[in-house]
């Protein structure tokens, strides 16, 4: 049976990079060695990290000025490097999510740090807006993507301020203009590759404006230098990254990326408003995430989740299930997602609709 992948992240990768990267575990670049068995400062490696830079910069369409990196520990190593590196005084946060609170206690490490407001009271169903940014803060952090929750921010704000975006689960969703935003960061386990890389998309004038000395390992500055190479960086994640990312070319890029994840949450969010069984955790449809769409059983209908989770499972659906802070279901329809699987799933909650 076709297994239709709903995972939130790991999540699903495209067929592409998938294939390249086995043949390339087997025998890389001709070498008739593994990825995973050569030096990282072989010409090999280092025209898949060179090549990998340079995409990325094509695909979302970087500026001059800004550098890309690819670093170790996960969007969450970033949540303590950004305010170690950027940081002097004050910082902004929105909280719009566990990882976006997450993001913001580690900012307490280094300064002062106003929430600028919170959708915490109401579980993080909905985007704050029209709050005011302090003008002496040293930058404003956001959660574009919350994918927990199931609400995204999905145009560029205009702030005062730097911009810091954790984009963990929507890069790449759709064209972003970079020009807006100080700092970018993500893990790449949902839209680019496997789990052990983060990229960072930083521009560089912003650098070095800190007074506290800054780990070798942690400074931004040390990475740009060094071309990601400054350690030993995660290769095989890299190359599948690289893979992604010729993908997303040959695919149309990121404005293609979003016409198809806009029909395919359309096509979801339309079926759990119409159908009986189900509701929407995120109401403002504004809000509403494109990548991970959270549903739960209407009242009337509460004692049926499992029921409805094993029904779906046995028909070939993976992952839909909730966070347990939501509860319910959680679909993820990342950019490799095709519409195909979200047309297998409406028709799994269509069919369940009629035996109830
Ligand atoms: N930010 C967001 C928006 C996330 O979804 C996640 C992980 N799911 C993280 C940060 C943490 O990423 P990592 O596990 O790479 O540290």
């Amino acid at each position: 049976m076709k297994k239709h992948n709903f995972y939130a992240g790991p999540s699903i990768l495209p067929e592409y990079t998938i294939k390249n990267t086995a043949e390339a575990v087997l025998n890389f670049a001709g070498t008739g060695l593994s990825v995973m068995e050569v030096s990282h400062r072989g010409k090999e490696f280092v025209a898949v990290m060179d090549e990998a830079r340079a995409l990325f910069k094509e695909i979302l369409d970087i500026p001059q000025g800004y550098e890309v990196l690819f670093l170790g520990g996960g969007a969450s190593t970033q949540f303590c490097m950004v305010p170690y590196n950027l940081l002097n005084k004050k910082a902004a946060y929105l909280n719009t999510g566990a990882w976006a609170s997450k993001a913001q206690k580690e900012a307490h490490l280094f300064g002062e740090v106003v929430e600028v407001a919170s959708s915490k009271d109401a579980n993080y169903n909905y985007i704050p807006k029209g709050f005011s940014v302090p003008e002496d803060a040293d930058y404003l952090h956001i959660t574009t993507n919350n994918t927990i929750y199931g609400t995204e921010i999905k145009e560029d704000l205009d702030v005062n301020v730097p911009l810091v975006a954790d984009m963990s689960s929507d890069i790449f969703s759709r064209p972003v203009d970079v020009s807006k935003y100080a700092l970018i960061y993500g893990g790449a386990q949902k839209n680019l590759a496997p789990a052990g890389v983060a990229f960072v998309v930083v521009k560089t004038d912003i650098l070095g404006k800190v007074d506290r000395p800054i780990p070798t390992m942690l400074d931004y500055r040390t990475h740009v230098e060094k071309g990601s190479m400054f350690n030993t960086p995660p290769v095989l994640p890299v190359f599948a990254a690289l893979q992604t990312l010729k993908w997303l070319k040959q695919q149309g890029g990121v404005a293609e990326m979003q016409k198809r994840n806009r029909e395919k949450a359309a096509l979801l969010y339309d079926e759990i408003d119409r159908n009986k069984l189900f509701k929407a955790t995120v109401t403002n449809h504004e809000d509403r995430s494109l990548m991970n769409i959270c549903f739960v059983m209407n009242e009337e209908y509460a004692d049926l989740e499992k029921e409805f989770l094993d029904f779906a499972t046995q028909r070939g659906m993976v992952g839909i299930k909730g966070h347990r802070s939501v509860g319910g279901f959680r679909a993820s329809t990342y950019n490799a997602l095709p519409i195909e699987s979200v047309k297998a799933l409406v028709e799994v909650m269509q069919e369940f609709e009629r035996k109830h």
